[in-house]
């Protein structure tokens, strides 16, 4: 089967999705869509793991998201290493990043666990997929320190400068059902200033549901709605997202440069 789109970052691994993930899934790939799966933890990556391995259109990104920096092992780095060189599925390094807002980890501890898990995705040659909030200058900086050209800012919610910084970078931009929010006028400005070749899209699901299912578990069949949203920002058809798109992140994510 040919896909149409992917949901660049979803948690299908998410307990939110115990009750029915298989019909999530199965109803996703009807529609032609694939998905990508993050971990934020190391049991949550080791799910995304099995996930992506037992099914044909899943993906699956490793790592240790900045709010659980804190639990980070002295084994961990290797053991993600061993999944991204073993597993064929495991596509990239993510969810990592900085977030200042929830501080739910220490700031300096947050810095230490991605500026490793950034370094271990260049040395592996691997993309990362970054979470920043509030933390946009410790994020560029770290990224421009550890020398890294391949990843993407996922749910993207900044500036333009922001923006034009991280494609400066060299990296991707991907833009979630935040840009569907009524109060959303400046981000869905940012959208026009990102060049279509720069941006992937994705649902973060279960979070973030898009209008109009806000504050319902979201699921990555609504990555339709972000692309029509990114459609209607670019003067472009639905089709043209849709294709530019996924090819995007078939170039990020599953093309060894
Ligand atoms: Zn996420």
């Amino acid at each position: 089967m040919t896909l149409n789109l992917i949901d660049s970052h979803c948690h299908l691994q998410d307990e939110d999705f115990d009750g029915d993930r298989e019909a999530v899934y199965d109803r996703t790939i009807k529609e032609g869509v694939g998905v990508i799966v993050p971990g934020y933890t190391m049991a949550s990556s080791e799910k995304a793991v099995e996930f992506s391995v037992a099914h044909n259109h899943a993906w699956a990104l490793v790592g240790i998201h900045p709010h659980d920096a804190q639990t980070r092992q002295s084994t961990d780095l290797d053991q993600l290493a061993a999944w991204v060189q073993s597993q064929p599925k495991v596509v990239g390094i993510g969810e990592i990043g900085l977030d200042y807002h929830y501080n739910n980890s220490p700031p300096e501890a947050q810095r230490v666990v991605f500026r490793e898990q950034l370094a271990l995705a260049k040395q592996l040659g691997v993309p990362a997929s970054v979470h920043t909030r509030e933390a946009e200058e410790d994020t560029l900086a770290i990224i421009r320190e550890v020398g890294h050209h391949r990843g993407v800012i996922h749910c993207f919610t900044g500036t333009a400068e922001f923006a034009q910084a991280v494609l400066a970078l060299g990296w991707h931009i991907s833009f979630s059902g935040a840009i569907t929010f009524k109060s959303a006028h400046a981000l869905r400005q940012v959208v026009e200033t990102v060049p279509l070749d720069r941006i992937l899209i994705e649902t973060d699901s279960p979070y973030l549901s898009p209008v109009p299912w806000r504050g319902q578990r979201n699921e990555p069949l609504r990555v339709i709605r972000v692309a029509e949203v990114v459609a209607a920002q670019k003067n472009c058809l639905t089709k043209q997202v849709f294709d530019v798109t996924l090819s995007n992140t078939y170039s990020l994510f599953f093309v060894s440069p």
